[in-house]
């Protein structure tokens, strides 16, 4: 069950469907994370979120996981973009043109 992030109402799927994961993660598990969209009953206030993920193993045995029971660690690598600017190349264009000449 879904509680609205409004409210905190409980909350039933308006409607479902399933992502699959393409590449198996480290166990060699592909994982189906099952999405939905909702609509608070209580409030009115509708958004998507996830409604639980299920893991299937390389020998067909499955793994629920609903709600926060786990919570994956998020990638800590957060991509930084160097600043560039650090070399800065000035080409005087007169030169080229006459060069060109
Ligand atoms: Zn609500």
């Amino acid at each position: 069950m879904v509680k609205c992030p409004k409210c905190g109402t409980d909350v039933q799927p308006t409607k479902t469907w399933q992502l699959v994961s393409p590449l198996p993660d480290v166990d060699g598990r592909i994982s189906i994370t099952v999405m939905g969209s909702f609509r608070c009953p209580s409030c009115g206030y509708s958004w998507r979120g996830k409604v639980s993920v299920m893991k299937v193993g390389p020998n067909g045995e499955v793994e629920f996981q609903t709600g926060k029971a786990r919570r994956r660690r998020r990638k800590k690598e957060e991509r930084k973009e160097e600043p560039r600017g650090g070399t800065i190349i000035e080409i005087d264009l007169s030169e080229i043109e006459e060069d060109e000449l």
